[in-house]
Order: structure tokens, then sequence, then C-alpha cells
């Protein structure tokens, strides 16, 4: 099973371009889709589910066009939008009973599987709560079990741990990376903790292009000998406009800079450091 996404181009009505020639194949397995606000990852995953159409390009699952696949292409796909409404009222296990029926499931397979993903969340024993009640965490949980409803090969997750707490971060992580055998997923974020250690594959998005792509280590690896640490005195600071400041952490006497940069630091003591996927992100988009 493969996604490919072939010269895709979009501009909202007579604005720079949200994307220019996007180029991109999935395979089964995580992709973090990393980029700051504005980057295009929203408008990149509203193409990719078929909401909104390219004005040029296409989005092919295995070699055939997904908008001409229509339904049989929802029917591959979960999808957990950025922006989605909840119903408060609704209990738990009620929400899912309506996204069952939106998505035409029979009552029959509806049942098993709601019981089986409200276990899945873990929100079994609060599947009678209103969601009102619920926390970030649980809503965020409650909305991918709505996406992995029709037990779909492609899921698509647009910032699914906005406004969560750490530990609360981590449980999602951990769920999408259970979930991921035999899946495509793709997780658009701009938090590099939420792709660092899960994803087979990251795309780095910045105005709407592609600007780099490829397995974690194999990224790390290109920046392996840009990123330093500098040594400056207490009353001092550390100025060079080439560099992009990834950390400052004080001594007793000194303060340490941390900085990724193409060329080393001039006139100052410093050693290389390792580079981690922080300095990644700073080196792409600071
Ligand atoms: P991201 O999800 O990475 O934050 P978006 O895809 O939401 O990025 O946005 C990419 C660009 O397209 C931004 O400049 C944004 O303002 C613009 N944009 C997104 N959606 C719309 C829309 N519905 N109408 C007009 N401009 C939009
Ligand atoms: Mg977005």
């Amino acid at each position: 099973m493969e996604l490919t996404i072939k010269d895709v181009s979009k501009t909202y009505g007579g604005q720079k371009a949200a994307l220019s020639n996007v180029n991109q194949r999935f395979t089964p397995g995580i992709y973090g889709l990393l980029g700051p606000n504005g980057a295009g990852k929203s408008t990149l995953m509203n193409i990719m589910t078929d909401n909104i159409k390219a004005d040029s390009g296409q989005v092919l699952y295995n070699d055939t066009d997904i908008h001409n696949m229509k339904d049989h292409y929802r029917a591959l796909l979960g999808y957990m939008p950025q922006q989605q409404t909840l119903y408060d009222n609704f209990t738990g296990e009620e929400f899912l009973w309506y996204m069952a029926a939106l998505k035409g499931m029979d009552k029959k397979s509806s049942k098993g599987k709601i019981a089986e993903l409200l276990d899945m969340v873990n929100l079994w024993s609060e599947k009678d709560k209103k969601i009102g009640s619920f926390s970030g965490g649980m809503k965020q949980r409650i909305l991918i079990a709505q996406a992995m409803l029709n037990d779909p090969e492609i899921l698509m997750m647009d910032e699914p741990t906005a406004g969560l707490d750490p530990s609360e971060r981590i449980r999602i992580r951990n769920l999408l990376s259970t979930l991921s055998e035999n899946k495509i997923i793709v997780i658009a974020t701009h938090i590099v903790s939420d792709i660092e250690f899960i994803a087979k594959e990251i795309v780095l998005l910045r105005d709407g292009e592609v600007v780099r792509a490829g397995q974690p280590k194999q990224l790390l690896t290109e920046i392996r000998d840009k990123v330093y640490e500098i040594e400056v005195g207490l009353s001092e600071e550390y100025h060079c406009n080439r560099s992009r400041i990834t950390n400052i952490r004080m001594g007793a006497n000194e303060k340490i800079y941390r900085v990724v940069q193409d060329e080393p630091p001039k006139n100052c003591r410093y050693q290389h450091a390792k580079a981690g996927l922080e300095e990644l992100y700073l080196y792409y988009f600071l």
C-alpha cells in the first residue's frame, strides 16, 4: 500500500501559495509532518483526505487518483482534523455511536468496534461521562477512537496533541505508535517531541514546500557537525548573527550557549554537541 503526492500546489484566493509543488511518498509507518504555523500542514492533510482539491497535482492511492475513488477512498481513511467540534452533551460512547452512524456503519459491527476502541484509548470506564466534562487528553483520545471506527489503512492526525500536558502527550504518542502496524499514519505537528521517537520518516514543511524529508537518523546525520556548545563568561553575551541559539544554560561561573550553524563559531571556546530533532527544527525553521 502506498500514497503518493505528486506535484501538488494550492493557493487560497489570490494570496501566496499555501503549497507549492509538493512531492512525497508514504508507505506503512508513522510520518511526522513537521513545520511551524502557516507552513501548509493542514492544507496538505485536507488535500490528502480529499476534503479540498489541489489547484494542480494529484494524490495517488497505489496508482489511482484518490479523487476518482470517492467513497472507496473514504472507507480506507481515518481523519482527525485540527479543529473539530465535539458535542458536550453526548457521552463518550454516544459520540462514537453517532460518528459510526455518520460513517454508515451498521449497528452490529458498531457495537463491537466501539467497545474495542473505548478500551484501546483507555476510556472504557469513562464512557458514560459527558464529553463536556472530559479533560483535553480525553477529548483527543475520543477523537482518535472516532478516526479508527472504520479500521482505516490511512490515518491522518492534525495536531493530535494540541493543548495537552506532557503526560497526556506521551499517552497519545504511545497510542499512535501501537496503531501503526500496517497503516500509514501521518501526524502534523509543530511539536518535535510528538514524533521524535516514533516517526519512521519526517517531512519538514516550510512556506508550503517540503524543505527536507527522511528518516530521523538520516536528517540528524546531516546536521551532525553543526551543533556547538559555546562557553561564555556570566557577564558576557554571545553574538553571532548567523547562529541559531537553541538553548542557554547557566553554570556556576559561565553561560553555555547551544547553537546550530553551518560554520564553527569564531573567537570563542566551543565544543561539538550531539544534534537532536530540536536542533534540526531550529536549523530549518528559525
Ligand atoms: P498549518 O496547518 O501548517 O498551520 P495551513 O495549511 O493551515 O498551515 O495554512 C497554510 C497557509 O494557507 C497559511 O498562510 C494560511 O493562512 C493559509 N490558509 C489556510 N487555510 C486557508 C483558508 N481557508 N483561506 C485562506 N487562506 C488559508
Ligand atoms: Mg494546521
